[in-house]
């Protein structure tokens, strides 16, 4: 029997310490660091500077897991701290040009400036930043006001009381890979806090299990994703010197009309461009390849032009939920919210999530002291949190676009055109509300598949596992892989046939091979392969796989990439 699958970790018995704080908040990206960073000073000014407030991060150091392109909004930044640049929030630039170029498969491309950039992609008043560096940055803000932030702890599954949740329990260390206890072995404790702030990023695995259980997706559309490749380049001082400040979006070659998707290339400081592609889950193709297409997109004139004599520092992958208001769960219940990319606060027309994340957190902390001063962490006294982002900013920006994203599930120029009436409807387009089909569901069969791979050469386009060691990817390799495939015979049997094992495609990190001539040889070898140890965290198969079999679940903490300036 295929030897890939749930190892049973056979752990009954473990005791396990307890942690009771107040306000746990799981992950800290903007969206936790804002929640906690704002919370501390309305206890503080509230006269309840005692309250406990723990921040666990899964990455190794604070900032090692967030990726993002990043033009931010500063809108969030701005509420959070009035003085934000004064006091030294690190910014690339200040953005001093924008632009989008269409890119023709023939190798041309056309631009457009000014008035013809279309509103959501202008970026005047914004600012380049590196995520990691904000982030950083927030997390000294709040260590400052005294909050714990604990890097190298994961929410590994969450405590409950019935619908009421109680806090959670962090991954045990020190299994080893068939389940059993190593010498070193350290227990997960469970962590029993008032409130749980869910603040996981993209496709959380303790947010996924949470909506599930108690509902909070129900009458909601489908989130929709996409993936993200980014890398960052140093590009000869010369062509640098101009391109500080510049964000680039550019559409068409090489996806075309295929599916959704576009590129990015903004100037950063010391030489250096971040650029990156993104693509829908929901592209039908099964051997679609997000990396592959990236390498592609990186061959088109336009942009080889602007990386040629330059050098790689960075590459990295991370899913976006693009799907808008009408996709985002009950951010509420008894004992809990969410906040951030794990509850949908994306604006997927302007790619901008930064600043929604922050504000979410700002809501979120508002509605959390409130509920601790009255010692009431109910479902309803939390619906607050909910209220309040009905009438804030955030709710108006997200309504505005709440149709952007499904409307390109009906073809790329239908979205096109349905995008250009939401801009004039104030968002509505030609249905009121569009529905959307879950990214897994939209695969074709393998005989329709048409991606093909380009040829790797080492310069621009770089294969996945080069790409992968300037993520700074590592796991322990002697644990049980966090990547599990519920039903492996599966793979063998209907995934082989029907789709072509995607999962070896759409992984931009290498993890997943199939090598296998034969279902046989497969089930000798003990189904898919799986190099969970170059994982980079994005959660692209959890989303993707036409079966919904694999589950990314926590490695061990400080396991995963190191996006060092991403
Ligand atoms: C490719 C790409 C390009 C983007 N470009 C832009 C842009 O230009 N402008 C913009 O405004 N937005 C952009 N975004 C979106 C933006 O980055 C996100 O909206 C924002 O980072 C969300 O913040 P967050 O705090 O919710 O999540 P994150 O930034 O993802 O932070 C979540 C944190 O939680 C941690 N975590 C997760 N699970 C656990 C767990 N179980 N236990 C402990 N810790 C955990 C993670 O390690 C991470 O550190 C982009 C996103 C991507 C992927």
């Amino acid at each position: 029997m295929p030897k890939a699958g749930l190892v049973s970790l056979n752990l009954e018995g473990v005791e396990r310490e307890e942690l009771e704080v107040d306000v746990l908040i799981v992950g800290a990206g903007p969206a936790g660091l804002a929640c906690a960073i704002q919370l501390r000073r309305l206890l503080q000014a509230a006269g309840k500077g005692e309250t406990l407030l723990l921040v666990l991060e899964k990455a190794e150091e604070v900032g090692n897991h967030v990726l993002s392109g990043a033009v931010m909004d500063p809108r969030g930044m701005h509420e959070l701290f009035p003085e934000w640049r004064e006091r030294g929030c690190p910014v690339e630039s200040p953005v001093t040009s924008d632009c989008v170029d269409y890119l023709k498969a023939n190798g041309k491309s056309l631009r457009f400036r000014g008035a013809l950039v279309p509103p959501p992609l202008k970026n005047h008043g914004n600012y380049i930043v590196s995520l990691y560096r904000v982030v950083r940055w927030l997390k000294e803000q709040a260590e400052g006001l005294g909050i714990d932030v604990h890097p190298g702890f994961a929410g590994a599954s969450v405590n409950y009381d019935g619908r009421r949740v109680t806090g959670v329990q962090t991954r045990d260390a020190g299994i080893d890979k068939r389940g059993a206890k190593k010498a070193q072995f350290q227990p997960g404790m469970n962590v029993k806090a008032k409130v749980t702030v869910f603040a996981e990023g993209t496709r959380g695995s303790l947010a996924k299990g949470l909506i599930a259980r108690l509902g909070l997706d129900a009458g909601k559309n489908h989130q929709l994703y996409e993936t993200g490749i980014k890398e960052i380049w140093r590009i000869p001082e010369t062509r640098a010197a101009e391109l500080t400040g510049s964000v680039i979006h550019t559409l068409g070659a090489p996806l075309g009309t295929s599916g959704y998707g576009g590129g990015w290339i903004y100037g950063l400081s010391e030489n250096r461009l971040s650029i990156g592609y993104v693509v829908g889950l929901d592209h039908p193709d099964v051997k679609l390849d997000p990396h592959a297409l990236f390498t592609q997109w990186k061959q088109h004139p336009s942009v080889a032009g602007l990386l040629a004599g330059g050098e790689l520092l960075r590459y990295g992958a991370k899913t976006i939920p693009g799907g808008g208001y009408f996709a985002m769960p009950k951010l509420f219940g008894d004992g809990f919210v969410l906040v951030g990319d794990a509850a949908g606060f994306v604006n997927m027309a302007r790619l901008k999530g930064i600043h929604l994340a922050l504000k979410s957190g700002l809501l979120a902390a508002e509605t959390i002291a409130e509920a601790l001063r009255e010692d009431d962490a109910s479902e309803p006294r939390l619906a607050g949190y909910a209220t309040r982002f009905e009438g804030s900013w955030a709710r108006d920006e997200l309504y505005s676009v709440r149709n952007f994203r499904q409307a390109f599930q009906s073809g790329f120029f239908a979205g096109m055109v349905d995008a250009g009436l939401q801009q004039i409807t104030g968002g509505r387009g030609l249905v009121a509300r569009r529905a959307a089909h879950a990214d897994h569901e939209t695969r074709r069969p393998l005989a329709q598949a048409r991606f093909a791979k380009p040829a790797f050469d080492g310069k621009l386009a770089l294969d996945k596992l080069t790409d992968v060691y300037h993520s700074g990817a590592v796991h322990e390799e002697d644990q049980p892989a966090h990547l599990v495939v519920r039903d492996p015979e599966l793979c063998i049997t209907r995934c082989t046939q029907e789709f072509g094992n995607p999962c070896q495609h759409f992984c931009p990190a290498a993890v997943y091979e199939w090598p296998h001539a034969s279902a046989a040889e497969a089930r000798q070898a003990g189904g898919v392969v799986i190099n969970f140890s170059n994982c980079v965290h994005c959660k692209t198969c959890d989303i993707a796989d036409p079966y919904q079999i694999i589950e990314w679940t926590v490695p061990e903490g400080g396991g995963g990439p190191k996006y060092i300036d991403m």
